[in-house]
C-alpha cells in the first residue's frame, strides 16, 4: 500500500500513484469548500484534488503548489462536466506544473478581475495547464463592469480544449498579459478551444482574444494560438487583437465572425493556415496588418463582407514616429499564398489621413488567388509603391496600380474534400495549399458540453391559443417556452399587469386586426434578460393607460440589461397613445442593446411621444441601444415625437453599428410636437450605416443626421418631402462638406426642388 505523507482528517481516498515507491501522491476527494481550504496550502508534486460532483457556490479557488514535469499537481472534477462553479467564484493558479480540468463556470460571475487567472497575488503560474473547462455566460450583471474570463500570466502555460460562450459584459474573453518580465517571452499555447457566440457588445472592450497591450507591444510574447474555432465571436471589430511580437496564429477557423484578426501592435507575427468563412454575414472580416515583419501565409478567406478596418485584408498606413499606442508603419510584410473568394474588400494603405501618412514599405504580396463573382475588391488609399506584387491571379479586371503583379485569368473553382475552393485548372503555387486541413468544430472544446445555436429563433417552438379573459395573456406568457407562439383569438384583451418578457415569444392575432389590446400600467411589455418579442396583427391602444406622462407600449428593463434582445412588430395598428404627453411606443432602458428592432407593415396614429427611443447613452462613451433598426412599409400619422431617435455618441471606432434602414414608409404630421427637442421626424446621431429610401413625408419635421466618427455611410434617395424641410446633415467631427449621398429626392414646399 502507499504511504500517507501527511495526516489529515478529512474524507479522502487513496489511489496508487502508479506503483512508485519513491514518491506517493495523494488523491483527495473534496466535498466542500472547507475541506478544500484545509489541503490547499500543502499540496505537493503528484497530488490530485478531486472536486465532488455538484454545485459549488461562491467558491474562490486558490490552487497553488510546485509540481514537476513527471508529477504535476492536479485539480479536477470527479466527473468532467458534473462540477459546477457558480455564484461569485474564481480560480487562481500559482506555482508550477499545475493541471486543472473538467470544471464548468456558470450562473454567476467573478468578484475579481478575471474568472481564471494564472497568477495569485504576485506569484505567477508557470508550465501549467487549464484544459476541458467551460465558462458559460459567467457575466457580471453590470455589463459595463470589465473582467477577463481567462488571464494568462507567467510562462509556458497552456489553455486548451475549453469552451467559452456568451461573454456579455465588458472585457476580453481571453487575455495574455505581458505586464512584467515574469510574463514576457511566455511561450503560452492556446489550442483547440471553442470560442462560441459572443454577442455584439456595443462599444470597445468586446475582443475575444488579446495578446499583450500597446504598452508592452515591442516585447515578444511567443504565444501560439492554434486549432481554435471562433464561432460568431461578434463582440467588436477586433476578434483577436495581437499587441506583442513573435506570436503564431495558425490553423484556426473563424465562422461568421464579425471583425478581424488584427495585428494591432508588435512585430514578427505569423498568421498561417487560418480559414475564414463569412457566409455573407455583415461585417465579417479577415486579417488587418500593421507594424513590421508580419507574415500572412496560406490563409483561406471566403464570403467576407467587411470593409474599412474590417476588410478581408487590410494593410494600414502608419503614423510617422508613432507613439507606442498609435499606428506603426507596415514594413517588410509578406502576404503570400492566400486565397480570397468573394471577399468584398481588400484595402491597401488604409486609414491614410493627415496623421497616418507613413505608407507601407518593403512589403511583398505574392502568389495569392483572388476570385470574385461581382467586382474587383481592391481599394488603394495612398502610395503603394512600397508594396511589390508578384504572381497574383484574379478573375476580375486589374486596376492599374496592381498590373505589375496581378494577372487576370479565367478561373473556375471547385470545392475539395476539405471544404475549400480551388481552381480546376492547374495554377502552380498560387492560393492556399491543397492539403490545408480545415479544423472541425467537433475537434474543439469538450465532448460533454453542447455547442448550442447562438440564439433561439422566433416561432421555433409550439403554438398555443388564448381566448380573451382576465389574465389570459399573463398566464399564457408564464406558461410558454422560448420560441413559442401565443395566438390570440379575436376579442378584447385588457391587460392589468406589466407583462414581463424573459423568453423568446411571438404574440400574434389569429385574425389580423381582430385582437385588441389595452393596458393599465405604464407599459404593456417589459423585456428582460433572455427576452425577445415579436408582435403580429395586433391592435394596441392607449385608451386604458394611466393619465400620466411617459407611458410606453414596450420597454426594456429600465436599467441593467445584460443580454441583447430582439423586437419585431408587423401588420399591427397602434393608436391613441395620447392620454397624456410623451407616450412612446418603444423605449430602450439605459445600458440595453437590441440586436434587431423591426417595424414592418404597421400603422401608427395619434401618438404624443416617439416611436423608437434609442437615445439613452448620453455619456458619449461609444455605447448605443440598437445594432439594426429596420422600419419598412409603415404609416405614421400625427406622431408628436420622432419615429426614431438613435444616439451613438463618442469617438471610439470599435463598433459597426448602429444601422438603420427606413424605406417605403408614409409619414405625415410627424415630429412637430413642442416637446420633441430634436425637432426631427427621424433623429440620427452617430449612426454608422443609414439608408432612407422611397418614403413619403408630408407636413413633418425634417430628417436630422449627425455624422460623428468612422466613415458613416448615409444614403437618402427617392423620397418625397411634401411641406417638409429638406434633410439636415451635419458633420460633427470631419471638416468639409457632409459625406451623405442624396439622390432623387423631391422637396415640395411651395416651389418644387430636387436634390
Ligand atoms: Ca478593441
Amino acid at each position: 500500500m502507499s504511504l500517507i505523507k501527511k495526516q489529515h482528517s478529512i474524507g479522502f481516498f487513496l489511489l496508487l500513484a502508479g506503483f512508485s515507491q519513491v514518491s506517493v501522491a495523494e488523491d483527495y476527494l473534496i466535498e466542500n469548500k472547507k475541506e478544500y481550504k484545509k489541503i490547499a496550502e500543502s499540496l505537493t508534486a503528484g497530488d490530485t484534488v478531486i472536486l465532488k460532483n455538484g454545485n459549488w457556490k461562491d467558491f474562490e479557488i486558490v490552487f497553488s503548489g510546485k509540481g514537476n514535469k513527471q508529477n504535476p499537481i492536479t485539480l479536477k472534477a470527479e466527473t468532467p462536466g458534473k462540477v459546477f462553479i457558480t455564484g461569485q467564484s474564481y480560480l487562481k493558479l500559482s506555482g508550477q506544473y499545475l493541471n486543472v480540468s473538467g470544471l464548468i463556470f456558470k450562473d454567476g460571475y467573478t468578484p475579481d478581475s478575471s474568472v481564471i487567472t494564472f497568477k495569485h497575488g504576485d506569484k505567477e503560474a508557470n508550465r501549467s495547464r487549464v484544459t476541458e473547462v467551460v465558462i458559460d455566460n459567467f457575466n457580471n450583471p453590470d455589463k459595463q463592469e470589465s473582467d477577463y474570463w481567462v488571464a494568462l500570466y507567467g510562462k509556458h502555460n497552456r489553455l486548451d480544449h475549453s469552451h467559452f460562450v456568451g461573454k456579455r459584459n465588458k472585457g476580453v474573453t481571453v487575455a495574455v498579459r505581458l505586464t512584467d518580465e515574469k510574463s514576457q517571452q511566455n511561450h503560452h499555447q492556446i489550442d483547440h478551444n471553442y470560442f462560441g457566440y459572443r454577442p455584439v457588445f456595443g462599444s470597445n472592450g468586446g475582443e475575444t482574444l488579446r495578446i499583450g497591450t500597446s504598452h508592452y507591444s515591442l516585447t515578444d510574447s511567443f504565444t501560439k494560438v492554434e486549432h481554435n474555432y471562433f464561432d460568431k465571436t461578434n463582440g467588436e471589430v477586433e476578434i483577436i487583437s495581437v499587441k506583442s511580437g513573435k506570436n503564431e496564429i495558425k490553423n484556426n477557423v473563424f465562422n461568421e465572425a464579425r471583425g478581424t484578426l488584427t495585428l494591432r501592435h508588435g512585430n514578427g507575427n505569423l498568421v498561417e493556415g487560418n480559414v475564414f468563412f463569412g457566409n455573407g454575414q455583415d461585417h465579417t472580416g479577415g486579417i488587418r496588418v500593421i507594424n513590421k515583419d508580419q507574415i500572412v501565409r496560406n490563409n483561406y478567406l471566403e464570403n467576407l463582407t467587411g470593409y474599412r478596418f474590417g476588410s478581408g485584408l487590410t494593410i494600414m498606413n502608419g503614423v510617422k514616429n508613432s507613439p507606442i499606442n498609435r499606428y506603426h508603419q507596415v514594413e517588410n510584410a509578406l502576404i503570400e499564398n492566400n486565397t480570397f473568394v468573394n471577399v468584398q474588400h481588400i484595402q491597401l494603405a488604409a486609414g491614410s489621413d493627415a496623421e497616418r501618412t507613413a505608407v507601407p514599405k518593403n512589403t511583398r504580396i505574392k502568389n495569392n488567388l483572388i476570385v470574385n463573382e461581382t467586382k474587383q475588391p481592391f481599394t488603394i488609399f495612398d502610395d503603394i509603391s512600397g508594396i511589390t506584387f508578384t504572381n497574383n491571379i484574379t478573375n476580375q479586371p486589374v486596376i492599374s496600380e496592381l498590373r505589375s503583379g496581378v494577372e487576370n485569368q479565367n478561373i473556375s473553382l471547385s470545392r475539395h474534400k476539405n471544404g475549400l475552393l480551388y481552381p480546376t485548372s492547374h495554377s502552380e503555387n498560387v492560393g492556399v495549399q491543397r492539403d490545408l486541413i480545415v479544423l472541425s468544430k467537433d475537434d474543439t472544446g469538450v465532448k460533454w458540453y453542447p455547442k448550442n445555436p447562438a440564439t433561439t429563433e422566433f416561432d421555433s417552438g409550439t403554438k398555443q391559443s388564448v381566448e380573451p379573459g382576465p389574465q389570459a395573456l399573463d398566464d399564457a406568457i408564464e406558461a410558454a417556452n422560448s420560441g413559442d407562439i401565443i395566438e390570440l383569438s379575436p376579442g378584447q384583451y385588457n391587460v392589468s399587469r406589466l407583462l414581463k418578457i424573459d423568453k423568446v415569444l411571438t404574440i400574434a392575432a389569429k385574425t389580423r386586426g381582430k385582437s385588441a389590446l389595452t393596458f393599465s400600467r405604464s407599459a404593456l411589455f417589459e423585456i428582460h434578460d433572455g427576452g425577445s418579442l415579436k408582435l403580429e396583427g395586433l391592435a394596441i391602444t392607449g385608451a386604458n393607460s394611466p393619465d400620466a406622462a411617459a407611458n410606453s407600449v414596450v420597454r426594456t428593463k429600465k436599467w441593467g440589461m445584460l443580454e441583447n434582445c430582439r423586437f419585431i412588430m408587423q401588420d399591427s395598428l397602434v393608436s391613441n397613445l395620447n392620454i397624456n404627453h410623451s407616450f412612446d411606443f418603444f423605449v430602450s432602458g439605459k445600458g440595453a442593446l437590441a440586436d434587431e428592432l423591426v417595424l414592418q407593415n404597421n400603422r401608427f396614429n395619434n401618438i404624443t411621444g416617439d416611436i423608437l427611443r434609442l437615445d439613452r447613452e448620453i455619456e458619449d462613451l461609444g455605447i448605443y441601444n440598437a445594432e439594426y433598426v429596420i422600419i419598412k412599409n409603415n404609416q405614421f400619422n400625427d406622431v408628436e415625437g420622432a419615429i426614431a431617435k438613435i444616439y451613438r455618441g463618442g469617438t471610439d471606432e470599435s463598433t459597426f453599428g448602429p444601422h438603420l434602414v427606413f424605406s417605403d414608409n408614409t409619414v405625415s404630421n410627424t415630429g412637430k410636437g413642442k416637446r420633441n427637442k430634436t425637432s426631427a421626424s427621424l433623429y440620427l446621431h452617430g449612426v454608422q450605416v443609414t439608408t432612407v429610401s422611397n418614403n413619403q413625408f408630408s407636413r413633418s419635421a425634417p430628417l436630422v443626421v449627425e455624422h460623428t466618427v468612422g466613415e458613416p455611410q448615409t444614403t437618402i434617395k427617392d423620397n418625397t418631402f411634401n411641406a417638409t424641410p429638406a434633410p439636415e446633415i451635419k458633420e460633427l467631427q470631419a471638416e468639409g462638406p457632409h459625406t451623405a449621398t442624396l439622390q432623387n429626392n423631391q422637396i415640395k414646399q411651395g416651389k418644387e426642388q430636387r436634390l
